[in-house]
C-alpha cells in the first residue's frame, strides 16, 4: 500500500489545521493518580474532570490543568504526578499506528479487493474542518441492506484513544482474511451486517498527529468555541462523548475551556449527529465503543440521582462480565473488570435508551498512547477475543423474527416488548425495523412475555420460554376489523 495517498478534501483541511496550529497555545497539563476517602471519591466523580477512564474507582486518574491541581490539593485530595504533557510533547507516533489518511487507505483497499465483503461509507463530516467520517460496511451482499441483524463497533470518539482504531482495523483484517475458510468468521459475515467506524473525530485525532504530539492528551474535535479562526486548545472543542441526547446536563461541562464540554446543544456536533443518524436507520442489536485506558468494560447503566438500573441489567451485567473475561490485561495476572456507566450524555447510554442497541465502552490498555509496538499489538489482540464474544453472544440465547401483517405479507413497524423488562420510563419502545420487520432480542434464559403492537392491528402476546438458544419466531398480525360505517355494506 503506498503512503502518499490523500484526498483533496484532507489536503484543504491539512493546510487550515497545519495553520491553524501555528496560533495554538495553551497552558499544560497534568497526568495526576488522586485518592481518598470514598465519600470524596464519589464526590470527585460527579465533577467534570478529564478523567483517564469512566471507571469509578481508587485510585483514579485524571488529565487537570494546574489550577484544577491547586483545588484538589487544597480540598485534601491526596494527589500523585505521573507525567506533564509537556514532557510527552515532540514524540513521534509508533508506525503501528495507522495515521488518519493510512486510515483512509486502508479502509478502500479493503473495498477495492473485497468488493463482495466490504462497502464503504461516508457517514458524515467533522465539525470544524469537514473531514470524512468513514464507516466500513461487512457482509455477504454488502451493497445491500439485508435482513440480518447488525453490530456497530466504533472508536476515536477522542483524539488521544488510537488504540481503539487500531482494533477496528485489525478486526476488519481479521474477518476479511478469514472469510470462506474459518467456519465462524464466514457465519458472522453471512448472517450479520457489521459496520465499523474507526475514528468518530478524525479532525482531533489529525491534529494530534500534524503536530508532532504537541498535545498528545488532546481529546475534544476542534469547534472554534470563540469564533477567532485559530486553534486554541484552552478554549476550543467539543468532548463528542458528552453530546449525546440524553440527561445531556448531568454530565460534562458547561463551561467551553474544559477538556469535557459538552457544546452547546445536544447533538451540536456534526460527528455525533453522524452516529446518530446511522443508529436511528440500522438498529443495531449490539456494538463496542472503544475509548482508552483503565482495562474495563462498562455497561448500562445507573440513573442519576436514583441509581436505578437498566431494564436489562441482569443481561447486561452477565455480557459484560463474559466479555471482560476474555480480554486479558497488560499485566497478564487478570483480565479486564466492569463496572456500570452514568445514564448520561455518551454515546452507549444514549443508543440503548432510544433504539435498544446494547453498547457497551470498552476503556481499553494502561494508557492514552503507548509508544511501544508490542504493547499496542498485545492491547488489539486481547481485545478481539472480547469482540468475538459478542458476536457470537446474537445467536442467542433470546428472540429474534419478523413482524408480518398476515393479509398482505409485507413487514411492519411494530413494538416489540418484553412485559416483564421493559420500563418506559427510562427508554424508549422498542421496534421491529420498518423496512424488513426484523426483532432480535438478547435475553437471559427464563420465562417472558412478549407483547407486539402496532397500529390497525390486534395486539399479541406471547408466552416465551428462553433456552439456551435464540427462539427464532415470526409474529403475524391480525388486522383490526375495519369498523368504519362508511365501509359497512348496507344491511339487508
Ligand atoms: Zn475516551
Amino acid at each position: 500500500m503506498s503512503r502518499n495517498y490523500v484526498s483533496s478534501v484532507a489536503i484543504f483541511s491539512a493546510l487550515l489545521i497545519f495553520h491553524a496550529s501555528l496560533n495554538a497555545e495553551k497552558s499544560d497539563r497534568l497526568l495526576v493518580r488522586i485518592t481518598s476517602t470514598p465519600e470524596k471519591m464519589l464526590t470527585l466523580s460527579r465533577r467534570p474532570l478529564d478523567f483517564a477512564s469512566m471507571a469509578q474507582k481508587t485510585p483514579r486518574d485524571a488529565i487537570v490543568t494546574e489550577k484544577e491541581l491547586v483545588s484538589l490539593l487544597s480540598e485534601g485530595y491526596q494527589v500523585e504526578i505521573l507525567q506533564r504533557e509537556s514532557d510527552l510533547a515532540g514524540q513521534s507516533l509508533d508506525p503501528f499506528y495507522h495515521t488518519l489518511e493510512e486510515t483512509h487507505e486502508y479502509l478502500q483497499t479493503v473495498e477495492r479487493l473485497y468488493p463482495y465483503l466490504a462497502k464503504l461509507h461516508t457517514i458524515g463530516k467533522s465539525t470544524r474542518f469537514s473531514l470524512p467520517i468513514w464507516a466500513l460496511k461487512i457482509s455477504d451482499n454488502p451493497d445491500e441492506d439485508e435482513d440480518e441483524p447488525a453490530v456497530l463497533i466504533d472508536a476515536m470518539h477522542h483524539a488521544r484513544e488510537p488504540l481503539g482504531n487500531e482494533i477496528c482495523l485489525a478486526f476488519i483484517d481479521y474477518l476479511i482474511s478469514r472469510y470462506g475458510w474459518d467456519e465462524r468468521v464466514t457465519s458472522w459475515v453471512n448472517d450479520f451486517e457489521i459496520w465499523v467506524i474507526p475514528v468518530m473525530n478524525p479532525e482531533g485525532y489529525k491534529y494530534l498527529i500534524d503536530n508532532s504530539l504537541a498535545s498528545p492528551w488532546w481529546r475534544k474535535n476542534l469547534r472554534d468555541n470563540d469564533l477567532n479562526g485559530a486553534v486554541n486548545l484552552d478554549y476550543d472543542g467539543v468532548d463528542l462523548n458528552r453530546n449525546y441526547d440524553l440527561n445531556w446536563t448531568y454530565a460534562g461541562s458547561s463551561s467551553p475551556a474544559d477538556w469535557t464540554y459538552r457544546g452547546p446543544s445536544p447533538f451540536s456536533e456534526d460527528e455525533t449527529r453522524a452516529k446518530r443518524d446511522l443508529a436511528l436507520r440500522e438498529r443495531f442489536a449490539v456494538a463496542i465503543t472503544y475509548h482508552s485506558y483503565g482495562e474495563t468494560i462498562m455497561y448500562q447503566w445507573s440513573w442519576p440521582g436514583t441509581d436505578g438500573r437498566a431494564p436489562d441489567h441482569n443481561l447486561l451485567r452477565k455480557m459484560a462480565s463474559e466479555m471482560a473475561g476474555r480480554i486479558q490485561n497488560l499485566s497478564g495476572m487478570g483480565t479486564y473488570t466492569y463496572s456500570r456507566q452514568t445514564a448520561a450524555n455518551q454515546s452507549s447510554p444514549w443508543i440503548y435508551a432510544v433504539t435498544g442497541t446494547l453498547e457497551f465502552l470498552v476503556e481499553t490498555g494502561t494508557s492514552f498512547i503507548p509508544l511501544d509496538s508490542s504493547i499496542i499489538r498485545t492491547v488489539v489482540e486481547t481485545n478481539l477475543e472480547g469482540l468475538f464474544y459478542l458476536l457470537e453472544r446474537l445467536r442467542g440465547p433470546g428472540i429474534a423474527g419478523r413482524v408480518i401483517d398476515r393479509k398482505t405479507g409485507s413487514p411492519l413497524e411494530a413494538l416489540v416488548s418484553i412485559v416483564e423488562i421493559d420500563d418506559f420510563s427510562t427508554i424508549e419502545p422498542r421496534k421491529s425495523h420498518p423496512q424488513t420487520g426484523r426483532f432480535t432480542r438478547l435475553l437471559e434464559p427464563g420465562k417472558y412475555t412478549l407483547r407486539v403492537w402496532a397500529r390497525g392491528f390486534n395486539p399479541a402476546r406471547i408466552p416465551l420460554n428462553i433456552g439456551s438458544e435464540l427462539l427464532e419466531k415470526d409474529i403475524i398480525m391480525i388486522p383490526l376489523r375495519d369498523r368504519k360505517p362508511a365501509d359497512r355494506s348496507p344491511r339487508k
